[in-house]
């Protein structure tokens, strides 16, 4: 009998689309794909530990483990994404901290180890036919071809890890220190994108403003004279709209890497879309320094200036986190100045968790109240409703163009050029096009309008 499989992700683009290299390798170990974990053989956990819910997410889903191997003793459960830090088995004799934790977990594995799935699950069920793929031998996690969930739009990933050791964050020690995919291999998975009816492609890393010039890349030949590598991929994948290319879009961007030159190009490339998001953390120079994100908020006012000088009417989306070690009244307030200076089309709020591991956890005091994060919250989410509000008026009156991503009673829904959720009324049919849309009404959250023909 076949047996199947079943993933839950969680967290940003990069999970979701390392889920889909993860549904390849087990695809082509002849297993099925199931939509509910209930009617799994296989269950794998693809986890974000940004913050604390993430991970109890996930533990708290193993009372379910143990509740479905009671019929099931041939279940098997993994864990990989940002939780782990080693590749290990339940079967191993030095088990790893996340093993010793969840003892319903019988492997895990770093996402840059999937090519070592095909034997480890070999191991575990030795009464089950697995065969040989080709996969299995290939140098990089990378190229193993994914099994994309859309055929007109993609996530494409330039690089994994990250060497800016933000002191809030798990990714550095996670996914390790940062290293770039060549440009020949990112430029061919677009190409076959675009020649199988690809229209829109977001390249996506930790940090792709430094793809190409990290310690590790400094290592390798592919970099070589290349003087700002990131700029030479966009233009190469720009080349792609004599194939069919219309949209180009990247994240996530360190602000201290976005250098003049890459913005000149996101103005000049004709599929690069007005929109970049642009994570800025914090408002206050002290808690800058604090999370050593290497940035002034008045160098942050800056880029966003330049930002809008080249290219008028850009989108800019950010992430701002609330609540963090030491944090101040006066210091979260600077937060909401520079909020109102900088009128974001969108934000990403977060309470401050702690998260073991960081030199944040390790160095320094979670000494914020729960009520204070809360508060501190809310406040600025109602700033942020105000002004994604305002910026949806803009474009009351206008024509946007959007790639259809969606369609439910009635309603098809996608996204413009400035990365606005679109509605408007048509069928299911335009799943996939491109169409124009007449912006009647800004709502906080999205535009809504009428589809025209030209
Ligand atoms: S830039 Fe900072 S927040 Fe982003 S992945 Fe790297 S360490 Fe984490």
């Amino acid at each position: 009998m076949k047996r199947s499989y079943y993933i839950q992700t969680l967290g940003c683009q990069m999970n979701y689309s390392d889920s889909e290299r993860i549904d390849r390798i087990l695809q082509n170990l002849g297993l099925e794909k199931v939509e509910s974990m209930n009617n799994a053989d296989l269950i794998i956990f693809n986890t974000c530990s940004i913050r604390q819910k993430g991970e109890d997410r996930v533990f708290g889903q193993m009372v379910n483990i143990t509740r479905l191997r009671k019929n099931k003793p041939h279940l098997l459960t993994a864990i990989t994404g940002c939780m782990t830090r080693i590749t290990s088995t339940r079967q191993d004799e030095e088990r790893d901290k996340l093993l010793r934790r969840a003892p319903e977990v019988d492997f895990v594995f770093r996402i840059e180890d999937l090519q070592r799935v095909p034997e480890i699950i070999k191991n575990f069920w030795s009464d089950f036919q697995i065969p040989e793929i080709a996969e299995a031998n290939l140098a990089s996690y990378f190229q193993i071809n994914p099994a994309y969930t859309s055929s007109f739009q993609a996530f494409v990933p330039i690089g994994t890890g990250c060497d800016n050791f933000c002191t809030y964050c798990i990714v550095p020690y996670s996914r390790k220190r940062e290293i770039s995919r060549s440009m020949d291999e990112i430029f061919e998975e677009c190409k076959n994108l675009v020649e199988n009816g690809c229209l829109e492609i977001t390249l996506l890393g930790q940090n792709v403003n430094s793809y190409g010039l990290s310690n590790l890349d400094k290592k390798t030949d592919l970099f070589k004279d290349i003087d700002q590598p990131f700029i030479e991929l966009l233009k190469r994948i720009d080349s792609l709209k004599n194939k069919g290319l219309k949209r180009l879009r990247f994240t996530s961007n360190h602000p201290k890497d976005l250098s003049d030159e890459l913005i000149d190009a996101m103005a000049t490339l004709e599929t690069q879309m007005p929109y970049v998001h642009l994570p800025v953390q914090s408002g206050s120079d002290q808690v800058l320094k604090h999370m050593n994100r290497h940035y002034t908020a008045d160098w942050y006012r800056d880029l966003v200036r330049k930002l809008n000088e080249k290219i008028p009417g850009i989108a800019i989306s950010t992430d701002i986190i609330v609540g963090f070690c030491d944090e101040t009244e006066e210091q979260f307030m600077e937060t909401c100045k520079l909020f109102e200076d900088i009128e974001w089309d969108m934000a990403y709020l977060a309470q401050y968790s702690n998260r073991k591991g960081t030199f944040a956890w390790k160095n320094l005091q979670d000494n914020v109240s729960l009520s204070d994060k809360k508060k501190r919250w809310h406040k600025l989410n109602i700033i942020l409703k105000a002004y994604a509000l305002k910026k949806h008026k803009i474009f009351e009156g206008k024509t946007v163009e959007v790639l259809v991503e969606k369609y439910g009673n009635g309603i098809c829904e996608g996204r413009s050029e400035h990365f606005k959720t679109t509605l408007f009324p048509s069928d299911e049919n335009l799943i996939g096009k491109l169409v124009k849309v007449y912006v009647e009404r800004g709502r906080e959250w999205q535009l809504e309008g009428h589809m025209i023909t030209d």
